[in-house]
């Protein structure tokens, strides 16, 4: 078994994996990457 490093959403601190969007809230480096839609 292989341990997976995750990492913690600093958003909603949900485990999501590192270099990836939170499955949770889809934050990932401080912004909303959930639906690849830029239109804010
Ligand atoms: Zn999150």
């Amino acid at each position: 078994m292989t341990p997976m490093t995750l990492a913690e959403c600093p958003q909603c601190r949900a485990a999501r994996m590192p270099h990836r969007a939170c499955p949770s809230c889809g934050y990932y480096n401080g912004r909303n990457v959930a639906t690849g839609s830029n239109a804010d």
